[in-house]
């Protein structure tokens, strides 16, 4: 039976009269008010679903609790296999939570400073499968208000190898009737599929984009990016002059810092002719390190030298400091634990 997550507002309004839609899209999303893992609706609304729909959400098995009030947490598919997903209170004023989800089970990418890496790509998640997972963590941790949630799209998988679950997923989220997570406060990071942001920049919805440089010559990035041998940085720069920036709109860099790898001076200026032309945030992110990581972390020192040299060059720079360390939530430590594996596929699956 199909997913009641998987649907669009129109499609809901070829099924039923607009009224009756819009209550029961309103309904389907208000997940404060279910009872018994379901909307609670009228009589002969609660048989129509129960004749079209399933309401099954990814189940969570498990919970990490960090010192710095992140949660790590293990949610079950249908199918036995397990996604992780984070999820990271802000404590200001007006409290917020970013949800940091995965796309796929595994990736297929293989970036060699990426735990995650480690289990090759076992299959995509649908469209419902992510809309599951985000209403499964709100359900457990909170908020009730959608409006207060940011999703990012950083988690297992790359998006963009999944991109058109992942666009029907945030197109889903974002309906007005339903979650109303407007597509602005949507990310999705790539390691650089430069098909997957011309298919971005071309979709109705539109998340925001991340891009994860990691490394300032093609060279040096197929090194530890093995997707910078299909496309190469002018590729991605490229594609990513041809999307069309909201007003505000700032497109995020990320460059995960790697000691004696990626850390030079010549690193900071090429990097910073990398970002400049563009409307940006720029993220550097201190390595986590893992058991068997093939890098080392940057020291402080050097991490702050080459900060300030990319702020010398007129870039717009904040350290990242993963959250959820000591649950191993962090940034490329998000790996399948209590799993059913298959066989690991690497870059040649690329579809993209
Ligand atoms: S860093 Fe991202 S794209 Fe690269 S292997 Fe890890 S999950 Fe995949």
């Amino acid at each position: 039976m199909r997913s009641a997550f998987d649907l669009t507002f129109d499609e809901l309004v070829a099924l039923r009269p607009p009224n009756d839609a819009r209550y029961l899209y309103r309904k389907l999303f208000n997940f404060s008010d279910w009872a018994e893992g379901r909307p609670v609706v009228g009589k002969e609304s609660t048989v129509f679903l129960s004749e079209h729909f399933d309401f099954a959400l990814p189940e969570i098995t498990e919970v990490r609790r960090s010192e710095d009030g992140s949660s790590k947490l293990l949610l079950r598919l249908a199918d036995g296999n397990v996604i992780e997903a984070v999820h990271m209170p802000r404590a200001v004023k007006n409290p917020r939570v970013t949800l940091c989800l995965s796309s796929q089970v595994g990736c297929a990418m293989g970036c060699t400073f990426c735990h995650t890496a480690t289990m090759g790509l076992v299959r995509n998640l649908t469209a419902s499968e992510i809309v599951g997972q985000v209403l499964a963590i709100l359900r457990a941790l909170g908020p009730i208000d959608s409006g207060r949630v940011t999703l990012v799209f950083m988690g297992m998988g790359e998006p963009l190898h999944n991109v058109e679950a992942v666009l029907r997923a945030v197109a889903i989220m974002s309906e007005e009737a339903g979650l109303r997570i407007s597509p602005q406060r949507i990310t999705v990071s790539t390691s650089g599929l430069v098909p997957g942001i011309e298919r971005m920049a071309s979709a109705p919805v539109r998340p925001c984009l991340a891009i994860s440089v990691n490394a300032t010559t093609d060279e040096a990035r197929a090194r530890t990016m093995p997707v910078a041998k299909k496309y190469s940085l002018q590729d991605l720069t490229t594609a990513v002059k041809r999307l069309t920036l909201r007003p505000h709109e700032k497109v995020t860099f990320e460059y995960v810092l790697l000691r004696g790898e990626n850390d030079t001076v010549e690193d900071a200026e090429r990097l910073a002719e990398i970002v400049r032309p563009f409307r940006h945030n720029l993220n550097v992110i201190p390595y986590n390190v893992y058991e068997g990581a093939l890098f080392a972390a940057p020291e402080e020192d050097a991490l702050q030298l080459f900060v300030k040299r990319l702020q010398d060059r007129g870039c717009l720079v904040t350290v990242r400091r993963s959250r959820g360390r000591d649950v191993a939530a962090a940034c490329g430590q998000l790996v399948q634990e209590a799993t059913v594996r298959a066989p690991r596929r690497g870059l040649r699956n690329l579809s993209a």
